[in-house]
């Protein structure tokens, strides 16, 4: 499954936020390096549309869709030259789809900053230096090889060569390849070196419990955040800690005194479904409502295969039916008989909140 792996410098509230997403207890200690082996978290993914299916279907469960996360903890300054546990953490984010970088937007005198203060720009530069030196060193060693094959006139390799030429011009300058404007083929030629930068990316800022407004840390980050593209989603990692560990009327009461309309954690976790290009298909039968997860632009058999792979072998046709549409007739019945139920073949690209019946062979 595609994931999301959760980075940034120590004491920043990694852990704090990757305990509250995954109510899992894992360590979170005041000092550096102290979770060293990745988490690895199912998150579900917040979706109200659930609850609206699951009021005209009436089934026996409801089932919401998931999202992984991993905690990537110990990343410092001098990783990619192998300080801390340096190259152990390059390694975990080589093999992520997305990076949720946290950065630390709260002061607090009893929490150790490793920089010494605190500075979210600054330490978004670390990170992300880091990163461009990793990717550096992969793209000259992926050079060195291209380079023996161009010589003797390889004309694929010479256009290789061409490409990864002004990806290292660019990294040198200190830019992550994310912000590269290249076409599919050029996409393709680079996936297999998994380059970190190339990574989609949204900071995650944790702010106090009042900082949320007028807080110049915060609109520091967001300044950072727009001229590279990237979203930030603010979140008070303490406070998201404590909402995780009530019940859900508890909870809702919680977030109403607070003046929040929902918790901050499924904020993050929303944004970083849609960083992975995912979207959601449900299934309603009197059984369960389910949330599925495809990629954006699957097609019908691909969608029927996350379900199970006999349905993507099997596949004859998709029933499907808009959620809105859904749910303006009252469901099936109702939406049939307004016209709005389609058949569709194995070309199908699934849409947004499509509802589904699948037909297949066994
Ligand atoms: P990590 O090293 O990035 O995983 O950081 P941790 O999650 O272990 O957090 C480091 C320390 O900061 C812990 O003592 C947390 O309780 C504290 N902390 C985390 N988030 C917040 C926050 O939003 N506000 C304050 N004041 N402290 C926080």
């Amino acid at each position: 499954a595609l994931h999301c792996g959760i980075v940034g410098l120590p004491n920043v509230g990694k852990s704090t936020l990757f305990n509250a997403l995954t109510r899992a207890e894992i360590a979170a200690e005041n000092y550096p390096f102290c979770t060293i082996d990745p988490n690895v978290g199912v998150v579900p993914v917040p979706d109200p549309r659930l609850k609206t299916l699951a009021e005209i279907v009436q089934p026996q469960r409801t089932l919401p869709t998931t999202v992984e996360f991993v905690d990537i903890a110990g990343l410092v300054a001098g990783a990619s030259k192998g300080e801390g546990l340096g190259n152990q953490f390059l390694g975990h984010i080589r093999e992520t789809d997305a990076i949720a970088h946290v950065v630390r937007c709260f002061e607090d005198g009893d929490v150790t900053h490793v920089a010494g203060s605190v500075d979210p720009v600054r330490d978004i530069e670390i990170i992300n230096t880091e990163l461009v030196l990793a990717d550096m060193e992969t793209v000259d060693r992926a050079l060195q090889r291209v380079t023996r094959a161009a010589k003797s006139g390889d004309k694929a390799a010479r256009a290789e060569k061409a490409l990864l030429e002004s990806v290292a011009a660019h990294l040198d300058a200190g830019k992550p390849v994310r912000s590269l404007d290249l076409g599919e083929d050029e996409r393709a030629l680079l996936r297999g070196l998994h380059l970190l930068t190339a990574k989609p990316v949204l900071y995650v800022a944790n702010v106090n419990e009042s900082g949320f407004d007028a807080n110049p840390l915060l609109e520091q980050v967001r300044a950072h955040a727009a001229a590279e593209g990237a979203q930030v989603v603010p979140v008070c990692a303490a406070i998201e800690a404590e909402i995780s560990q009530l019940d859900e009327a508890d909870r809702e009461a919680f977030l109403e005194e607070l003046g929040l309309a929902e918790a901050g954690l499924d904020r993050v976790v929303r944004a970083v479904y849609r960083l992975l290009g995912l979207q959601t298909f449900f299934t309603a039968g009197e059984k369960e409502v389910r949330a599925w997860t495809v990629k954006q632009g699957a097609t019908a058999p691909q969608a029927a295969g996350v379900i199970h792979s006999d349905f993507e072998k099997g596949f004859i046709r998709a029933e499907v039916i808009a959620y809105g549409d859904f749910v303006r007739h009252g469901g099936e019945q109702g939406a049939k008989e307004a016209g709005k139920w389609r058949l569709e073949g194995k070309d199908y690209v699934m849409q947004e909140g499509d509802v589904v019946h699948f037909r297949f062979n066994v």
